[in-house]
């Protein structure tokens, strides 16, 4: 059995003697419930659970939810009763291994069920957002021995995980478990692809990580000198799978990708980002069009740092991160960065509750949707695609997909705005109804009574809102015109 000291190891800021008590009583617990089972592997089945919490500790989970990951399959697996669980660990507890037992149960029996099991996702998501996590660990663990699986199921798993486990780690803020769980599938998920891309990132990383080092030296030297303190200066190797989908819209020209490795400097404060920055750019000159201010105005999923792109000076290009402590955390770690030796409290403050709304929105999705199919592709749009922030002129934040445009905004703030908008301006200017909006766009729109939705809308729209919107007031107003027709006659 691994050593419960690689698990006590891992929690870092401390706990108490009675959390500690409590995980070896799990330890124990989970040792005692799985002897003799084996995974495919041939390893105890115990290492699965071990390392399942060992991933939520290194992401900063609570000690709850780390003894919930060790527990994560006693009550699916074992003769373990709920009983005997909640006697020795409490309700608590007892409620977050229920919750990851649920979601495990559903298995994948085509479309149908598919979709199911992502609304039982939703919903599990609402009730506590740490039952998800428990289960991304369980999945990433799960891809990490993927080579032990029947080759089908092999397939099946990894393409999901592409497909819906990322996608939510990602709307999560959870940047590094999204890459972590995308490069595990990979190669199972498209074999061909990852061969490939494994050989262009052997052939660039050298040239790149060397330009990278002298910049890095230059840039320190220029830090000191101005009295900035950078807590760290590393590199970060852009992770495969997000490699191969960004060169793949780039014609596959490696020399259109500009961060496969990037510099990231971290520092203690915010002014000091800008700081960072200015001595950045009075150094190299940056690419126009290439600086981008998530600390400002920050991507949708609340990912913060400024990007900058700059001439090496030797031809080369090389991008540069900038970010705090705090917001190198919350890349990485999304909302289980909020949860970190937390109690549950996280849901009574408002701020919190506001930020994750789009979850509750998920959950009440199109529930009259009878039709799986349909249901997974408004899914895909209203919810996975990415997201831009979009302001109203008193500076309120609305979130949606990409490319909407200004009558996505004008439903998404009420039906009877999108019902009468008959003009806008975006950033103070004048545009169309159908133009598409970007990112941090302040839009202003103006209403007349007898203005109304056009069936040509109904192509454009990207939100759901807005479709259903559209088309409700387009029945009305048919059937509206047909009795009173009728009237006439
Ligand atoms: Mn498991």
């Amino acid at each position: 059995m691994p050593d419960i000291k690689e698990l006590l190891d891992l929690i870092s800021g401390g706990i108490t003697e009675k959390e500690e008590e409590l995980i070896k009583k799990a330890y124990a617990f989970a040792v005692r419930a799985h002897e003799g089972q084996k995974r495919m592997s041939g390893e105890p089945y115990f290492i699965h659970v071990f390392e399942t919490a060992k991933i939520l500790a290194k992401f900063g989970m609570d000690v709850q939810t780390i003894v919930a990951g060790l527990l994560h399959d006693v009550l699916e697996d074992t003769k373990t009763s709920e009983e005997e669980m909640k006697k020795e660990f409490g309700e608590d507890i007892v409620f977050l291994v229920n919750g990851v037992t649920k979601l495990g149960t559903l298995k994948y029996h085509g479309h149908e069920r598919h979709v199911e099991s992502l609304r039982k996702f939703f919903v599990a998501m609402t009730n506590d957002l740490r039952v998800v996590i428990i289960k991304f660990a369980d999945r990433l663990h799960n891809l990490r021995t993927l080579q032990h699986v029947r080759e089908d199921k092999k397939h099946r798993i990894a393409l999901e995980s592409i497909e819906v486990y990322a996608p939510l780690a990602n709307r999560l803020g959870m940047g590094k478990l999204k890459g972590e769980i995308e490069d595990a599938a990979f190669p199972y998920a498209f074999p061909k692809e990852y061969a490939e891309m494994e050989e262009i990132i052997k052939e660039e990383k050298e040239s790149y990580e060397k330009n990278l080092d002298e910049i890095h030296k230059e840039l320190e030297k220029e830090l000191i000198k101005n009295g900035v303190k950078a807590v760290e200066i590393n590199y970060r190797m852009k992770h495969k799978y997000s490699l191969w989908k960004k060169l793949a819209k780039r014609d596959m020209d490696i020399k259109k990708v500009y961060d496969i490795v990037a510099l990231r400097v971290v520092v203690e404060n915010i002014e000091d980002c800008y700081r960072v920055l200015g001595i950045i750019h009075s150094i190299w000159k940056p690419l126009p069009g290439r600086i981008k201010d998530y600390i400002a105005v920050p991507k949708p999923n609340g990912y913060r740092s400024i990007h900058t792109t700059i001439f090496t000076g030797q031809g080369g290009v090389a991008e540069i991160q900038i970010r705090t402590k705090e917001m190198h955390a919350e890349a990485a770690y999304g909302v289980a960065a909020h949860f970190a030796y937390k109690e549950k409290n996280y849901k009574k403050n408002g701020d919190e509750k506001s930020k994750f709304k789009w979850i509750e929105e998920l959950k009440n999705f199109n529930y009259e949707l009878n039709d799986p199919k349909n249901y997974l592709e408004h899914l895909k749009m209203d919810f996975f695609n990415d997201r831009i922030f979009i302001f109203t002129p008193k500076g309120d934040v609305v979130d949606l997909p990409e490319d909407s445009s200004p009558i996505d905004f004008a439903y998404s703030i009420h039906s009877d705005i999108g019902d009468h908008i008959s003009g806008v301006k975006v950033n103070g200017k004048m545009v169309q109804l159908l133009s598409k909006l970007k990112n941090g766009d302040i839009v202003e729109i103006t209403t007349k009574k007898d203005a109304h939705p056009s069936a040509k809308w109904l192509e454009h729209v990207k939100t759901n809102t807005a479709k259903k919107n559209i088309k409700t007031y387009l029945e009305k107003h048919s059937l509206l015109s047909k009795l009173k027709s009728f009237g006439r006659s």
